[in-house]
């Protein structure tokens, strides 16, 4: 899959995406909480957010879940509508894919050179 390289608690800013109340937020930050790779779909903190009514909750959790019956959780989007913040220059970046001398797969950004594990 050519691309994004997006992972868990990755920092990533929302690039595209519709306009509006169901829309991906453009501008927007956040650190991805989920990958959904067979949907090419990711859950970023903060963006998207759906209200979520429950009726009848059937797990007594935090009482703030419970408030209403209503939770709060951001909407997957497609990883196409976001892109990766590199954490040392602090702009969006592609990554390029390198493998280091003892044969680990790292993401270094294509900006400033910046690595980290990909596994
Ligand atoms: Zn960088």
């Amino acid at each position: 899959m050519p691309g994004l390289h997006i992972k868990q608690n990755d920092t990533v800013i929302v690039i595209s995406g519709n306009e509006g109340p169901h829309g991906g937020q453009p501008g927007k930050r956040g650190r991805v909480l989920r990958v959904l790779p067979k949907k090419q779909q990711v859950v970023v903190e903060g963006v998207r957010i759906r209200t979520k009514h429950i009726r009848r909750p059937k797990v007594a959790r935090a009482s703030a879940m419970q408030q209403e019956g209503r939770i709060q959780m951001p909407a997957p989007i497609h990883r196409s509508n976001v892109m990766l913040i590199c954490p040392r220059c602090d702009r969006p970046t592609r990554v390029r894919m390198r493998v280091t001398e003892n044969r680990k797969r790292v993401r270094a950004c294509r900006k400033c050179g910046q690595e980290r594990d990909e596994s």
